[in-house]
């Protein structure tokens, strides 16, 4: 059983629906003679963002998931990572985007960085939704980044807290009461 908590509103749809196609554009530019993206999400995280996301693109991508080990019900970042589902596809020589719900201390988005690069894929980009950039623990930030927050346990749009609110169409942060 979860604690008691009250669900404060955070960063309204509107707001990320906004900040979605900013990135869209900025993912266009950078990803334009592409022939085809991979796009690379995070499970279970990034589900939501990811389909926003690739709706916002008019060129070719496929889609791909992979899922790390992540921490249960407990509010503690882990820092063993392990790879619970591997890409069904091939990246070598092809374009990837990496897509994150939210960076926290940072070890979850290196160590699949660094798995990915090592199949040699022609180029390899990460974006994350959510930065909390005060509970970094490894030197690593997204290419691309949609809001940087204050380290506050976050649920919505895709996030869970003890595989709850996920259907939540904004970010709220937990407040236990
Ligand atoms: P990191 O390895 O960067 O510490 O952790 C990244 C992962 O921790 C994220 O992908 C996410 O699954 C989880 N995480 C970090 N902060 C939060 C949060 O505020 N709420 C939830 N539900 N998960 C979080
Ligand atoms: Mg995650």
């Amino acid at each position: 059983m979860s604690r008691d908590y009250v669900i404060d509103q955070m960063i309204s749809a509107k707001t990320i629906d906004a900040r979605i196609e900013e990135l869209a554009q900025d993912i266009r530019s950078a990803f334009g003679g592409t022939e085809k993206l991979v796009v690379v999400g995070l499970l279970r995280g990034s589900f939501v963002f990811i389909a926003d996301l690739v709706r916002e693109l008019d060129f070719d991508v496929e889609v791909d998931f992979l899922e790390a080990s992540s921490y249960g019900g407990s509010t503690e970042s882990s820092r063993e990572v392990r790879i619970l589902k591997d890409l069904r596809g091939e990246i070598g020589g092809r374009d990837v985007l990496v897509v994150e719900d939210i960076v926290d201390t940072g070890f979850t988005l290196s160590h699949v960085v660094r798995l990915l690069r090592s199949r040699n894929p022609r180029r390899l980009e990460t974006i994350a939704l959510l930065d909390k950039p005060s509970r970094r623990e490894v030197d690593i930030k997204a290419t691309w980044t949609g809001f940087e927050i204050p380290d506050e346990f976050v649920v919505g749009y895709g996030i869970d807290y003890a595989q709850h609110n996920r259907n939540l169409p904004f970010i709220g942060k937990v407040r236990f009461s």
